[in-house]
C-alpha cells in the first residue's frame, strides 16, 4: 500500500474505532488525515455514520473543499479541517464527534474541569469557540489539542491519527466524569499536580497509544 493509500486507511480505522466506542452513531462525525507534502486531506462522506464508514466513503480533498477524487458530500464544517492544518504544521489528524457527553460538556458552554489524573491531558491544553461557526475553530484552538463548540460537540487534533482518536475518547470519559459531578461541587485536581500527572500519563506511560492500540482491538472483536 503506497503511503497516501496508508493515509486513507488510517481514517477508516478512526472511524470504526471511533464507531467500536459508541461515538458513531450519528450523521455528521468527521475524521481526517493530513496527505504529508501535499495541500489536502483524506476525510469521510457526510451521509455515513462513523459506524458504516467503509473504504469507499473516505475522500481525497483540497484545502478548499474540492472532493479530488469522487462526487459524494463531505460536511459542511469541512472547513476547520484545512483551517487547523494550515497553522499547526506539526498536526497530522482531526477528529470531530457528537459523542454524548463531549456534548453535554459542550451545552454547559465551558472548559472542563480537571476531575481525574486522565484529564490532566486537557489542562492548559483545551480552547472554548467563541460561536457555534466553523470558520471561528481554526483562531480559536490556538495551541490547543481539544477544543469545545458550545452547544454542539468537541473536537480533538493530533500529530498522528492514534493519538487524535484516542484524545476524543478520553475526552468523552473525562466529559462524563466531569459533566456527572459538576453538581457535587467536587473539587478539581490541584493545579500543581497537573504538569507532572500529564507527563507521567503520556510521554512515560503512552496513555493515548495505548489506547488507540486498545481502541483497534475491539474494532476487531467486533468484526469476529
Ligand atoms: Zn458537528
Amino acid at each position: 500500500m503506497g503511503k497516501t493509500l496508508i493515509e486513507k486507511h488510517e481514517v477508516l480505522i478512526a472511524c470504526q474505532a471511533l464507531g467500536a466506542a459508541g461515538l458513531g452513531d450519528g450523521i455528521g462525525g468527521h475524521v481526517s488525515r493530513r496527505v504529508d507534502g501535499q495541500e489536502a486531506f483524506w476525510i469521510n462522506a457526510f451521509d455515513r455514520t462513523l459506524n458504516e464508514v467503509t473504504e469507499s466513503d473516505i475522500f481525497l480533498v483540497d484545502y478548499d473543499g474540492n472532493v479530488l477524487n469522487g462526487k459524494r458530500e463531505i460536511s459542511k464544517g469541512f472547513e476547520f479541517h484545512p483551517a487547523i492544518y494550515q497553522r499547526r504544521q506539526e498536526i497530522n489528524a482531526v477528529v470531530h464527534t457528537h459523542g454524548f457527553w463531549g456534548t453535554a460538556l459542550a451545552g454547559q458552554a465551558r472548559l472542563m474541569k480537571i476531575r481525574h489524573n486522565l484529564a490532566c491531558f486537557f489542562h492548559e491544553d483545551q480552547a472554548i469557540s467563541p460561536d457555534d461557526s466553523f470558520a471561528s475553530i481554526g483562531d480559536a484552538i490556538g495551541t490547543a489539542n481539544t477544543i469545545i463548540i458550545p452547544w454542539h460537540g468537541c473536537i480533538t487534533v493530533g500529530t498522528s491519527i492514534g493519538r487524535a482518536t484516542a484524545l476524543h475518547q478520553t475526552l468523552e470519559e473525562m466529559a462524563k466524569l466531569d459533566v456527572t459531578l459538576e453538581p457535587s461541587n467536587a473539587p478539581e485536581l490541584p493545579k500543581e499536580w497537573r504538569d507532572r500527572i500529564k507527563n507521567l500519563i503520556d510521554a512515560e506511560a503512552h496513555y493515548l497509544e495505548q489506547t488507540w492500540e486498545l481502541m483497534q482491538r475491539k474494532v476487531k472483536l467486533k468484526e469476529n
